[in-house]
């Protein structure tokens, strides 16, 4: 057991609780960030402004606790991919995408994800564990001094590398609702990475209720996992679904668009063959979107062994969107990144062990490698 306090798991609250419990005065809460995130130092030695008996407190009782990286690749097209050992056999993956005018940074949220949605491979791994705030926002913090993007002295501001940050790498940020909370709070924070919320997208697959919470506690910009026009197609895409409907769903989107730093909600749409990709789909999805400001991104389906499934064809694609462009709704197809290091959507494989399914069945399951389930073809 580790009992020192990481220093990572604390947002501006957090932090201000450690200094109040230790007798230090609320400027060094803020010291402690700025040293800590913006300038990224973890050697509290090197924390010059502090003095030098808080220096030797956090020597002896916390830490800056750096997540060890199993594996370091680079794609052909620049985009960088992480696998982090987040212990007991559990790996995460977060992926930089550099563009032309922004880098955006995916990071995950849980070691495997319970939703098990059909198409995806961190589902197809099952859940393990929530990552705690520190191992969230620790992704940010060793992005940035990976890239060399830290600010000198704890003062100046560090080139600003990362511009975005998606929360779109392994598992569902909303069944991990505190870490991701204290996490968003720490990118949005100035005295961290000062990000705006316009710029930190969450990705969820569409729970109703932490949905609203986000809205009222930190509404950053949102992306939703639709994939399906009807709720029988969704059911099985998106086994969520069968707990927070379409209807219940598009609901939510509208209220969270009360408060959302951006005036439309992004909705993701893996185009699968035969599945979800005919005309009468987008029809189906202009309807259901009628009332709800929103933006589509088709996502080309990213294959994995065992998958069971095929994407749709370029043109197929392209017909898709035209259909939802003509209807007046902004559709973008994804550029697929990172292909060649396995770093696109749907592809992190970062090895769980699936907790869920072991506690359940009581045996060791190795991953559904193989699986293939009918999935409502084209309903
Ligand atoms: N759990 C959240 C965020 C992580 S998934 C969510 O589902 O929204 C991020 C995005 O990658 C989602 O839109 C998801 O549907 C997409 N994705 C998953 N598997 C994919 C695959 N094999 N190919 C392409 N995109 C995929
Ligand atoms: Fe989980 Fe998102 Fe993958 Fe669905 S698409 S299994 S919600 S990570």
């Amino acid at each position: 057991m580790n009992a020192r306090t990481n220093l990572l798991d604390l947002d501006a609250d957090g932090m201000a609780g450690w200094c109040a419990e230790h007798g230090e005065k609320a400027f060094r809460a803020t010291q402690l960030l700025r040293w800590i995130h913006r300038s990224g130092v973890a050697d509290f030695g090197a924390m010059t402004t502090l003095a030098r008996s808080l220096r030797e407190r956090l020597a002896d009782t916390a830490e800056v606790r750096e997540l060890p990286v199993s594996s370091d690749h680079t794609s052909d097209d620049g985009t960088r991919k992480w696998l982090l050992d987040v212990g007991a056999g559990d790996a995460v993956e977060t992926v930089f995408i550099p563009e032309a005018r922004r880098g955006t940074l995916c990071i995950s949220t849980q070691a495997g994800c319970a939703v098990n949605c059909r198409f995806c491979s961190t589902g197809k791994q099952g859940f393990s564990r929530n990552l705690t705030t520190g191992e969230i926002i620790g992704q940010l913090w060793l992005a940035n001094r990976k890239l060399g993007a830290v600010a000198k002295g704890g003062e100046e501001d560090g080139e600003r590398v990362i511009s975005n940050v998606v929360l779109m790498g392994m598992g569902e940020p909303l069944l991990n609702y505190q870490p991701t909370l204290s996490a968003l709070r720490l990118m949005l924070d100035d005295n961290a990475y000062g990000l705006s919320r316009r710029r930190v997208t969450l990705s969820t697959s569409g729970v109703v209720p932490m949905m609203d919470r986000l809205r009222d506690d930190c509404p950053v910009a949102l992306a939703v996992s639709l994939h399906a026009s009807n709720d029988a197609l969704r059911d099985e895409l998106v086994p969520l679904n069968r707990k927070y409907p379409l209807r219940e769903l598009l609901a939510a989107c509208n209220r969270y668009l009360d408060r959302a730093p951006r005036d439309f909600v992004t909705f993701e749409y893996v185009m699968l063959d035969g599945i979800n990709d005919g005309d009468g789909h987008a029809r189906e999805l202009v309807s259901l979107v009628r009332d709800t400001p929103c933006k589509f991104n088709l996502i080309p389906f990213n294959g994995f062994p065992g998958a069971g499934l095929k994407g749709s064809s370029r043109d197929r694609i392209r017909a898709f969107g035209e259909t939802l462009l003509q209807a007046g709704i902004v559709t973008t197809i994804r550029k697929t990144r990172g292909d060649d290091i396995d770093a696109a959507c749907g592809q992190l494989a970062g090895a769980v062990r699936d907790r869920t399914r072991l506690a359940e069945r009581g045996t060791r399951i190795v991953p559904l490698v193989g699986e293939r389930r009918t999935v409502g073809a084209g309903a």
